[in-house]
């Protein structure tokens, strides 16, 4: 049957060595991916273009033909090289080492009670297929002898993966609060036959392609960069943004607007509502529009509970409300500042910089909260992929049963 991966329950990533191009990207691989250099090189320039929608199209096939290059069309070497390994402008080898730490999920008996319980390994490394060896660790239940066979029985997680699930399914009593019987359930309700990652789970997109083999997309370094580990950077970065900020609105425009603010008259507990369905996006612009929401807007408790809905997965955010106290928070536009992490840390090609750190907890985050229903017990089980939809269709029209929709 040959080699193949198998990859994080939780991420989707590898567990592999990552090949990081021991030199900068070529002209030649930009002009292949429709990218000027600017693009490549500035955080700024990238984000723009997926503000706007746009992307930079400035492909020239003729430059190529005429230096006696291979037509971009025509697949060299050197491309398949730099295709096949990430950006050494972009991530590190040592930035991407972390992926190869891996853990395992599995279920054991006790040995006093004979009771099933779940247990999980120390650290330990993917070899091939379905092969990895782990240390023991210090989970009580774990037992030393036990064959480790991967989606067959046990479930291979890199832990920043696992705490970021604890926080999503437990709270902030996180990892300590898991109950891993019950998450061993739920990752077994979600695999399939013969897989190498949870087959009911969305794992983003961009995000991990579930392939024989890991597979480098260009531009998408951002999946295999560590989740947290740069909490401190990421959020010194977002304070002196915040603390840059200032409220635009000019006293007389404030006078102006508000007698034309349609707001004014809806009761607080609506309005509340209203906001508290908008993405940042949308807050943002309804805020310019609104006095009254503006208003709202400066105050701390309202934050704190739009960030548990929307974006959770800020840690950043949530500890700079933390640390503020009301009278600071008023001076500085934390709309604006809310609306700026949102748009960074949307994962998306072509990424750089510290937000992808960001970018790859949210994706996880989204991840995490699919598993959420059937291990609290609301749901008894996923819902059918588009795939298996396919695969139950076409059974259903053999037997001349109605289709799902
Ligand atoms: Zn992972």
């Amino acid at each position: 049957m040959g080699s193949w991966d198998s990859y994080c329950a939780i991420c989707g990533g590898p567990f592999d060595r990552l090949t990081v191009a021991q030199k900068p990207r070529s002209e030649r691989f930009l002009r292949r991916h429709g990218l000027s250099q600017s693009q490549s090189s500035s955080s700024a320039q990238a984000n723009h273009s997926t503000e706007d929608g746009n992307e930079d199209t400035t492909a020239e096939t003729s430059d190529d033909e005429a230096a006696g290059e291979a037509p971009l069309g025509t697949m060299t070497q050197e491309d398949a090289r730099e295709d096949g390994s990430y950006d050494c402008d972009v991530v590190t080898s040592r930035e991407v080492a972390w992926v190869r730490d891996l853990h395992i999920l599995m279920t054991n008996e006790n040995l006093d009670t004979g009771e099933r319980v779940a247990c999980v390994s120390g650290v330990g490394e993917f070899h091939d297929n379905t092969q990895a060896s782990v240390d023991d660790g210090d989970d009580p239940n774990w037992d030393p002898e036990a064959e480790i066979v991967l989606y067959d029985g046990s479930f291979p997680f890199h832990w920043p993966c696992y705490e970021i699930l604890g926080t999503v399914l437990e709270g902030k009593a996180g990892i300590a609060g898991l109950n891993k019987l019950n998450l061993y359930n739920t990752m077994l309700h979600a695999s399939g036959v013969c897989c190498s990652r949870l087959e009911s789970l969305d794992y983003g997109d961009p995000g991990p392609h579930n392939e024989q083999w890991w597979a480098y997309e260009p531009g998408t370094e951002f999946l295999v960069v560590h989740p947290t580990i740069s909490l401190e950077k990421t959020t010194a970065l977002i304070r002196e943004r915040w603390m840059r900020s200032t409220q635009v609105v000019s006293p007389s425009d404030r006078v102006r607007r508000i007698s034309a603010d349609s707001f004014q008259k809806l009761p607080l507990e609506l309005l509340l509502k209203t906001c508290n369905m908008l993405g940042p996006q949308s807050l943002y612009q309804l805020a310019l529009a609104s006095p009254t929401v503006d208003a709202l807007l400066g105050d701390k408790p309202f934050w704190g509970q739009y960030l548990s809905i929307h974006m959770p997965w800020s840690y950043e955010l949530l500890s700079l409300l933390d640390d503020e106290s009301q009278t600071s928070f008023q001076n500085a536009d934390f709309k604006s500042l809310v609306r700026w992490v949102d748009q960074e840390s949307t994962p998306r090609h072509w990424m750089r910089g510290p937000f992808m750190s960001i970018a790859n907890r949210r994706r996880i985050w989204h991840v995490c909260e699919q598993l959420k229903p059937v291990y609290s017990g609301r749901d008894a089980r996923f819902p059918l992929t588009v795939f298996q939809k396919r695969r139950v269709n076409l059974r259903r029209a053999r037997m001349g049963m109605p289709l799902l929709p």
